[in-house]
């Protein structure tokens, strides 16, 4: 029989599949379940937005759009970074739209890694960096952060890890897995050693708008940052539109130019109808977004205590919809508390190892859940731990 991995690449052989995968296959198999596994929001997309984009089909708008994505909406997320977090974009071109914030790191990578580059990784950290820096032959770098410190990433750990070779770094705040968000003088000490090294930045700040003791601090509207940030953002969490995969990505224009060189042979332009949404969820779709915020809050408020009530050592995320508690006094793994906490009762985390460097010793719990789920599952995890 042929073995069709001889015509796999060597760079596909390389990175391995995503070890949260394996943990929703498995849990998506039995009953009962209570999932704080999956990275998304509880909430359907709201309405206004649904309709904006069936009736952009029913008005026969299924063609291609320009391959930066519609000009009123890029016009409309030039104009929202302005007000919401003080960064300036071009719309003609320094924005382009893309299928999620998935796809606009994978073009941030491919428009400027060459094979060796290596790329700073502050982790734990969202799945797909390393991978992505690895298909194209560059180097993923770890700077690790921990719960010492809330996760916050310093000057020091960074300093720590760059080479010669080091061509960018990737950040994420506030952040996946940990909920981590930094506060603009954290972020200025890290961007002075951004430009001490003359690093590129990518700055995946998917879960802006999912703050909750402070506003969001965007990289890119810091002193001097603009020239030398490629921004990723998307509507998946805040607008609750992850299946609509549509995100965008904002950089200066030679490097937006570049980008859009991938992106009009890879993916010829993101989906018409989603496009038509997203203009709406800008235009009106603030408040219902606000209230989706609040109940994020609510619930984080709720389930964090509840975590530390059980015994769990965990900090305060400040933003996503995250926690990552500490399970070190278990004296197990993350995998073991994972899959034993998975069979025994019932409850589907995901083992901090799979976020990298720093992940080990945690879970994460994504508490986008209604509230009796949460109230469920801590019950469940405290059953769990006495049991051990
Ligand atoms: N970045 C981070 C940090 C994420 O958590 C996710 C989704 N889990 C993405 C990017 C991808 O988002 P999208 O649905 O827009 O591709």
């Amino acid at each position: 029989m042929t073995d069709h991995t001889q015509y796999l690449s060597d760079a596909v052989t390389r990175i391995r599949p995503s070890g949260i995968r394996k943990f929703f296959d498995l849990a998506s198999s039995m009953d009962n379940i209570i999932s704080l596994g999956v990275g998304e929001p509880d909430y359907t997309t709201p309405w206004n937005i649904r309709e904006a984009s069936i009736s952009s089909l029913e008005r026969g708008f299924t063609s291609y759009t320009a391959n930066a994505g519609l000009p009123e909406l890029r016009e409309e997320i030039a104009r929202y970074l302005t007000e919401q977090f003080q960064t300036s974009y071009s719309p003609e071109d320094e924005v382009i739209v893309t299928s999620g914030a998935s796809e606009a790191i994978d073009l941030a990578m491919r428009a400027t890694v060459n094979p060796g580059d290596e790329v700073l990784v502050v982790e734990p950290s969202f799945v797909s960096y390393a991978p992505l820096v690895s298909l194209i032959g560059g180097v993923p770098v770890p700077v690790p952060t921990s719960i010492e410190n809330g996760f916050k990433v310093t000057p020091e750990a960074i300093q720590d890890r760059i080479s010669d070779r080091t061509k960018a770094i990737l950040l994420c705040f506030p952040n996946n897995p940990t909920g981590t968000v930094m506060t603009s003088d954290e972020l200025e000490s890290v961007a002075a050693i951004v430009k001490q090294h003359d690093l590129l930045v990518f700055s995946d700040e998917i879960y802006a708008e999912m703050t909750y003791d402070a506003p969001h601090v965007s990289v890119p509207a810091l002193q001097g940052m603009r020239d030398r940030t490629v921004l990723i953002s998307g509507f998946s969490k805040a607008f609750a539109m992850t299946g609509w995969r549509l995100g965008y990505v904002a950089a200066p224009e030679p490097l937006a130019s570049g980008m859009l060189k991938i992106h009009q042979y890879a993916m010829m332009c993101a989906s018409t109808m989603a496009q038509y949404g997203a203009i709406e969820a800008l235009q009106n779709g603030r408040e219902e977004m606000l209230e989706m915020v609040e109940s994020y809050r609510q619930r984080r408020n709720f389930f964090v205590g509840a975590l530390k009530d059980i015994g769990l050592d965990c900090h305060t995320p400040g933003g996503a919809f995250y926690a990552f508690p500490s399970i070190r006094s278990t004296g197990l793994t993350s995998e073991q508390f994972a899959e034993k906490l998975l069979f025994a009762q019932r409850v589907a985390v995901v083992p901090g190892n799979v976020f990298g460097e720093g992940g080990e010793g945690h879970v994460r719990c994504s508490y986008a859940a209604s509230l009796s789920q949460l109230e469920q599952a801590v019950d469940r995890m405290d059953r769990f731990i006495r049991s051990l």
